[in-house]
């Protein structure tokens, strides 16, 4: 089943936009614990799933052979889907044995999956019940990761919106900076010193490398997103009196400088020490993206649903390396935190919210772009009917934002479109 509604998916966005529902080809939220659980280096991430969810989490995860890895499935049997069995009794005795045999973790995070939904075990009341039981020992909450309805990048949203409540209020007189949606070390680290520069203090990662590192929230707390999926966990803040940045999000070296602009602005940093600040870097990073800009200037670019990054990774490739969007699929347009965005894409890209699968490869196969960002599953398929592809998901696992990875992420859609032309002369030759 399938429907098209024409509306006003866009606040700003003056081309053509709709809204697609039907057959759906995107990974679940569990996939984001791979990244989580690199960032929070002492969470451990419970799945409450069945085998599928398993193999989903150790595939993508990769083999991991030397390494104790932070998550784990308890996987519900026959008689728990059926009903027959204690699932919390099970979970009791999963995390007991679990928070004795590591004492490295200090926060667990019970994570629900399609099943656990389906037989409405309710994982909230049973990480409340099992925090009064480890109270002392490890911070415990829940969050989903089903596949039902959602992408993969909502994981995080829910993780992270499921530890708003934990977090202190900020005193009366404070301020802070809270830097939203996930980021590698380094990149924490390359952000950090151009705040000092600009003389901005109380910078906060959220989530952070430890899970104790929690943000104080309130009136005088600043929110900025660096992640385009986070939008429910942005809801919960501004509830909570924070005031939301709005920016583009920091790819590339014009979403970078505009993005440190914002914050400065938003703190009253004097606009010649601004720019001062932010030259040198926003130099660089122009010319590491020129260096891949042969390849990309001129080329068509499609975007099929799938990471929530497309809005961004579109505006960045059509301002910065002159290529053209065929269109911009995305599961979700998330309207309060595009606005930062949406002025600065062309004037006539189509926009398609959610998915419909075979109308959305219909369209790539009579456009033929000459590359499509797409979920690892199409990717194959059009792979072999002669189309150059790029997984969105690499964008999420590759540290990309930023003036210093600017050039990097220029270079990930310019590998598959170099290696095309290799592969032209070979055959040629
Ligand atoms: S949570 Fe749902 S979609 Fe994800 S692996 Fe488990 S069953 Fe599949």
């Amino acid at each position: 089943m399938s429907s098209v509604i024409a509306s006003d998916v866009g606040e700003h966005h003056p081309g053509p936009q709709t809204q697609e529902r039907g057959q759906r080809a995107v990974f679940c939220g569990l996939t984001s614990i791979i990244w989580l659980h690199r960032r929070i280096q002492d969470a451990f991430f419970l799945v409450v799933g069945s085998r599928t969810c398993a193999h989903l989490i150790q595939s993508a995860a990769g083999v991991m052979i030397f390494a104790e890895p932070r998550f784990a499935t308890a996987i519900l049997g026959e008689r728990d889907l059926a009903g027959m069995a204690d699932c919390h009794e099970e979970l009791d005795r999963v995390v007991s044995e679990l928070i004795a045999r590591r004492s490295g973790i200090n926060r667990l995070f019970l994570v629900g999956s399609c099943p656990s939904e389906v037989i409405k075990l309710d994982l909230e009341t049973a990480a409340a019940k099992l925090q009064v039981k480890h109270e002392n020992r490890v911070r415990i909450s829940a969050f989903s990761g089903s596949g039902i309805e959602t992408t993969f990048t909502q994981g995080e949203d829910q993780c992270l919106k499921s530890t708003v409540a934990e977090l202190p209020a900020l005193g009366a007189s404070e301020e802070n900076l809270i830097v939203l949606g996930t980021v590698s070390d380094i990149v924490e680290d390359q952000f950090r010193r151009l705040f000092d520069d600009l003389d901005i203090k109380n910078v906060h990662f959220y989530p952070g490398r430890k899970a104790g590192d929690l943000p104080a929230v309130g009136k005088g707390t600043r929110v900025i997103a660096a992640q385009p999926f986070v939008g429910e966990t942005a809801r919960a803040l501004i509830e909570r009196g924070a005031e939301l940045i709005s920016a583009p999000f920091p790819l590339g070296a014009e979403g970078s400088k505009a993005w440190f602009e914002a914050v400065a602005e938003a703190y009253g940093v004097d606009s010649e020490r601004t720019q001062q600040v932010l030259e040198m870097p926003y130099q660089r990073a122009k010319r590491a993206v020129s260096v891949h800009c042969s390849k990309l200037e001129g080329k068509r670019i499609h975007f099929l649903p799938d990471s929530q990054l497309e809005i961004p990774m579109a505006r960045f490739l059509s301002e910065e390396c002159g290529l053209s969007v065929n269109e911009i699929g995305t599961p979700f347009h998330d309207q309060l935190l595009m606005r930062g965005e949406l002025a600065r894409l062309p004037q006539d890209v189509p926009m398609v919210e959610g998915q419909d699968l075979d109308p959305a490869l219909s369209r790539v196969r009579a456009a033929r772009p000459d590359l499509t960002v797409c979920g690892m599953g199409i990717a194959n398929a059009l792979e072999s009917e002669g189309l150059r592809t790029k997984w969105s998901i690499e964008l999420v696992f590759s540290p990309v934002q930023g003036f210093d990875q600017a050039g990097d992420l220029a270079g990930l859609f310019a590998k598959p479109l170099a290696r095309e032309e290799i592969l032209e002369v070979g055959s040629w030759s």
